[in-house]
């Protein structure tokens, strides 16, 4: 199939765009660069001796994205393009909200009017509400869209309801919402990688800057919490394992909207983190306990077993894997793609 891949420059669209060659797939990327660089489409081209087709325009303006798609042929559309920081959605909201929303409402009706069907939504475990007491692992039955803490993660929740409400009044919409986990890891070659723009927000690409040296300790946000060590417990999973999920997705459309959780099922806390990326390393990781930050939860876990058994798919790689592959990016790009 040709594949529009919109956010396909980012860190996870850069995997996913690089799976899907491997595959046999095409790639027409469409970015606007607005947190993503051009040498990881480079890099993406020269792994896989592949070409990717790019189009660079912004998704949340119609006019131009309708122009810039005029001409083109494709059989289906993989969305990751937004804006992603959870802080900075605190701030701008109205950014967020335009930019998330307008972006997929775009895609839809450009969808529409080139007849493609077929959808592959990047959403995330934050449009879970806080898991009620009991509730270990999280399944997609678990109650979504509502009790979420900050604008990033009801553009996602939205998005999945602008999504269903379309596919209402087009049955022959196949669409499959993914709702990632925690993404880390990098291809293994290195050359692909996250390079987050500023102070990391999440905590792996922290830990690996301080590792390094760019960054001189990690604040752990919390160490009361209800878990094994009081720390925050996550479901890391690996950004290939992820990329998989959406080939995997691809291959299993059908009319309808389905959901699934991309996730590993295996919790890690912020020490386990910290103790993995030492080992990975070999490096120290200063860091010291600071108040949780707010609106975090104490833990969340995927219970990935839909995803297991009906997209014929699971997360292989380990935690180990996914530190020592940020680990190979980090030391080869020490200031990501820009170099320096
Ligand atoms: N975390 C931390 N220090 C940081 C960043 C994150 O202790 O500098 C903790 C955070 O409280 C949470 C876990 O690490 O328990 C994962 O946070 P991240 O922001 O990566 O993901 P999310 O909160 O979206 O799950």
């Amino acid at each position: 199939m040709r594949i529009l891949l919109a956010g396909g420059a980012g860190y996870i669209g850069s995997h996913v765009a690089l799976v899907l060659l491997e595959a046999g797939h095409d790639v027409l990327v469409v970015d606007d660069f607005s947190n993503s660089a051009h040498a990881a489409i480079d890099r993406v081209q020269h792994l896989t001796d592949r070409t990717v087709e790019l189009i660079e325009c912004d998704l949340s303006d119609l006019a131009t994205s309708r122009a810039a798609l005029r001409d083109q042929e494709f059989d289906a559309v993989i969305h990751l393009a937004g804006l992603k920081a959870v802080g900075e959605s605190v701030a701008e909201p109205a950014r967020y909200y335009r930019t998330n929303l307008t972006a997929t409402l775009n895609l839809l009706e450009i969808m529409a009017e080139h007849g493609v069907n077929r959808l592959v939504f990047s959403s995330s475990a934050t449009v879970y509400a806080p898991a009620a007491e009991g509730v270990e692992n999280l399944d997609e039955s678990q109650p979504a869209g509502h009790g979420i803490t900050n604008p990033y993660g009801w553009t996602k929740a939205m998005n999945e309801q602008i999504i269903r409400d379309i596919q209402v009044s087009r049955p022959e919409l196949e669409a499959v919402l993914l709702r990632y986990f925690n993404p880390v890891g990098a291809h293994p070659s290195g050359r692909i990688g996250e390079d987050p723009s500023g102070i990391p927000n999440n905590l792996m690409p922290f830990v690996a800057q301080v590792a390094i040296g760019r960054r001189e300790r990690l604040a752990v946000f919390g160490d009361e919490y209800p878990t094994h060590d009081g720390t925050g417990v996550r479901d890391y999973i690996h950004v290939m394992d992820l990329a998989e999920g959406h080939l995997a997705a691809l291959d299993h459309l059908r009319p309808g909207v389905a959901t699934y959780n991309l996730g590993t099922g295996v919790g890690q806390s912020v020490f386990d983190v910290v103790r993995a990326f030492s080992d990975a390393s070999g490096r120290e990781i200063p860091h010291g306990v600071v108040a949780p930050r707010a609106g975090d939860v104490a833990r969340a876990v995927a219970d990935p077993s839909k995803a297991n058994r009906e997209l014929d798919w699971k997360a292989k790689r380990s935690f180990a894997d996914a530190c020592r592959d940020t680990w190979t990016w980090q030391s080869q790009n020490p200031n990501g793609y820009t170099g320096g």
